[in-house]
């Protein structure tokens, strides 16, 4: 199949299903390792009560106990000194049980983010978000990809869009998820546009993508008449509505009438993150036995 679908309504792309697939592939991975005695494990830290990283934690840790990888949680108080924090994590990368840690964000404010994210070993950088396996990416030697563009990239070969040779606008410059996104679709053969808040004339962009990537955190930002007819929209957002509903970055109403492919939300890009992150905890233990 090439990206040249005709103009809407979208085929819908199930983050879902393919995450399903993904995690029947690791099953497998998972019971090879098993044989040989070796058990994946991930640790995930949360600092402080944030009720939405609760529940991101909560699904991650079924995820593992779905594929059969050891997981554990470290719940420290909001108020924990940063050497506190630190000394979590120097336990944890001395943990020869733990294979991945994820850190979840947002930090509490006391602490430097940046000093204790970087403070994660290098081969148990799951998340892909600390310099040095950023500084990778940029180099075309990626160890572990950040698991939100790795997602975005996973579902798109996964349905069959052609990236090759196409253009590709991402809106969002963010580094966890719009800058490794452009940089992992120029590694797929796409020309690249990135765009942001500073961008003039946003929608004459959108409008000339094979492929649009969505990561801007506003509600329903994007709208079909800055889709390009036979697109493929990927809706990195997720904004919670007054209502205590979900929205995506796109309105899907009048982008899905345009688009070739769109991805919905929540059932898109959110369940191949989990995926992705529990892929790269097992790339961890398989690199380490090689
Ligand atoms: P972020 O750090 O707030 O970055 C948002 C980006 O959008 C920034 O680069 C910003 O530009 C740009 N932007 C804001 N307003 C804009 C406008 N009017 N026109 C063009 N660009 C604009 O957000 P993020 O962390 O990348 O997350 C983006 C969305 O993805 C959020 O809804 C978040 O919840 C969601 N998310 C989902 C997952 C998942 O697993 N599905 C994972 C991570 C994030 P500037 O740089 O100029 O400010």
């Amino acid at each position: 199949m090439t990206g040249a679908a005709g103009a809407g309504p979208a085929k819908i792309i199930d983050g879902t299903a393919i995450s399903r697939e993904i995690y029947a592939g690791l099953k497998e991975r998972v019971a090879v390792l098993g044989r040989a005695n070796v058990r994946p494990g991930l640790a995930a830290v949360q600092v402080g009560d944030n009720p939405a990283s609760k529940i991101y934690l909560r699904n991650k840790v079924r995820a593992c106990d779905e594929v059969g990888v050891y997981s554990e949680l470290h719940h420290l108080a909001a108020d924990s000194p940063q050497d506190v924090v630190l000394a979590a994590l120097d336990q944890l990368n001395r943990n020869p049980r733990v294979h991945g840690i994820l850190l979840q964000l947002p930090l509490p404010q006391h602490l430097d983010a940046e000093r204790v994210m970087q403070s994660i070993a290098p081969e148990k950088d799951v998340d892909g978000l600390t310099w040095g396996s950023l500084g990778s990416l940029v180099a075309g030697h990626a160890v572990f990809e950040p698991c939100t563009p790795a997602g975005v990239i996973a579902l798109l070969e996964r349905s069959g869009v052609a990236m090759d040779r196409r253009h590709a606008v991402v809106v969002g410059r963010s580094v966890i998820v719009g800058k490794p996104a452009a940089l992992m679709l120029m590694a797929q053969g796409a020309t690249v546009t990135i765009c942001h808040s500073h961008t003039r004339g946003l929608a004459d962009h959108t409008r000339r993508a094979d492929i649009l990537v969505a990561a801007v955190g506003r509600p329903r930002f994007i709208t079909g008449e800055m889709v390009k007819p036979g697109a493929a929209v990927i809706d990195v957002g997720i904004n919670r509505l007054p209502d205590g509903k979900l929205a995506g970055d796109v309105d899907f109403q009048s982008a899905r009438n345009v688009a070739g492919w769109i991805t919905p939300v929540p059932g898109g890009v959110g369940p191949m993150t989990i995926a992705m992150l529990i892929s790269n905890t097992v790339r961890a233990v398989e690199r380490a036995q090689q």
